[in-house]
C-alpha cells in the first residue's frame, strides 16, 4: 500500500519484491502494526517523508531463507559516529533514518532491514500481538523511564501505547490515572480494566496530585491540563513525534521545579530491555486486525479514536 503524496489514499500496488543491500535482510512481513506516527505522515504533519513511500514501522515478519522471526522499529539506521550515537544516545543522531519515513516499511509483503536495527521478539506473542510492542510499547518505554520513580502516574490519551504502558506501570508498584477524551466512557472502563486506579476525561482534575504524566495525544491543550495535575517537582511527558500549538499558559505551572520534556525514537537498548520485560508483566496487547488492502481503514479508525488498543495490518495471515 503506496502513499504517493500526504493527503491522498494509500494506493494498493504490486512493486518489485525489494533487493537486499550489504548488511541487509529480506523480510517476509507477517504483521504490521497501525502508529500515529503514520497518520502525521499520511497527513503530512512530518513533512520530509520519502516519497512514492511505504508506510509502517511496527513490523512483524520472518527473514527469507531463515527460520528467524524479527521485529522491525522505527529507527532503521544510524551513523554510529556523530556525537550523539557516540554518547548512548542514538536516538537523536544526526544522520538517523527512520523505517516507514525515509526508509520503506511494513504496509506490504516484503521488506528490507539493516540486520543491526532488528530486534528479537518474545516467543508468547503471536504476530498479531507482538506488532504493539515495537512502538506504541517501546517508545512507551521510554517516556515510562523519563518519568523516574513517579509513583502516582497520569496517562493522557488512553490508546494504543497507554494500554501497554498502564500494565507494565503497575506492574512496576506506580498507580495510574487514565486522561480519555472527555466523555469516553468505554474508554475510562477500558483503562480500568487494565489497572487504572482512576479514569476520567482529559479536562478533569485526578483526585490527587500527580508526580509525572505522559502525553500521548497529539494534543498541545493538554500541556498545561497535565501540568495543572502535577505535584511540585513532576514530570510531563510528551510522548508524540507531533503535537497541535502549545496554549500560552501561567508561568506558576511550571514553576516549583516542574518539568517539560519531549521523547524522540528509540535505542536499540531501549528495544531489548522492554522486550525482556514485556512478557514478565506480562504485557496482554488488545488489537483489532485490519487486511493490508484495509489500509486506509485502519488509519481512519485511529483518527476516530474509537480503537480498543491498537489497529494491525494482518499481511500474511497466522
Ligand atoms: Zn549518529
Ligand atoms: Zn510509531
Amino acid at each position: 500500500m503506496v502513499l504517493d503524496r500526504p493527503g491522498s489514499p494509500l494506493r494498493e500496488a504490486e512493486l518489485p519484491e525489494p533487493t537486499p543491500g550489504p548488511g541487509q535482510l529480506l523480510v517476509r512481513v507477517q504483521t504490521c502494526g497501525v502508529c500515529r506516527t503514520d497518520l502525521h505522515v499520511f497527513d503530512g504533519e512530518l513533512t520530509h517523508p520519502k516519497l512514492p513511500l511505504v508506510l509502517g514501522h511496527q513490523i512483524v515478519g520472518t527473514v527469507v531463507g531463515e527460520n528467524r522471526r524479527v521485529g522491525i522499529p522505527w529507527l532503521g539506521w544510524t551513523d554510529g559516529e556523530c556525537r550523539f550515537c557516540r554518547s548512548g544516545r542514538e536516538n537523536l543522531c544526526d544522520n538517523a533514518r527512520f523505517t516507514g519515513y525515509d526508509l520503506d516499511g511494513g504496509y506490504a509483503e516484503y521488506t528490507v532491514v539493516d540486520e543491526r536495527f532488528c530486534l528479537a521478539l518474545p516467543e508468547r506473542y503471536s504476530g498479531l500481538e507482538a506488532a504493539p510492542l515495537l512502538c506504541a510499547g517501546l517508545i512507551g518505554y521510554r517516556s515510562l523511564r523519563l518519568t523516574g520513580d513517579s509513583e502516582r502516574l497520569g496517562l493522557y490519551g488512553f490508546g494504543a501505547s497507554a494500554h501497554i504502558i498502564a500494565q507494565v506501570a503497575r506492574h512496576e508498584g506506580r498507580r495510574v490515572f487514565a486522561f480519555t477524551r472527555p466523555g469516553d466512557e468505554d474508554g475510562q472502563a477500558f483503562a480500568r480494566e487494565l489497572g487504572a486506579v482512576w479514569a476520567g476525561g482529559s479536562e478533569e482534575r485526578p483526585p490527587e496530585e500527580l508526580d509525572a504524566a505522559i502525553i500521548f495525544a497529539p494534543v498541545g491543550a493538554l500541556v498545561p491540563l497535565a501540568l495543572r495535575a502535577l505535584a511540585k517537582g513532576g514530570s510531563v511527558v510528551c510522548a508524540g513525534i507531533h503535537m497541535t500549538d502549545i496554549p500560552a499558559f501561567p508561568y506558576e505551572l511550571l514553576w516549583e521545579e516542574r518539568v517539560l520534556r519531549s521523547v524522540a525514537n528509540l535505542t536499540r537498548r531501549d528495544g531489548e530491555e522492554f522486550l525482556a520485560l514485556a512478557p514478565q508483566v506480562p504485557v496482554r496487547t488488545v488489537v483489532e486486525a485490519f487486511a493490508l488492502e484495509q489500509a486506509n481503514d485502519a488509519l481512519e479508525s485511529m483518527r476516530s479514536g474509537r480503537l480498543r488498543g491498537s489497529a494491525v495490518l494482518a499481511v500474511a495471515g497466522e
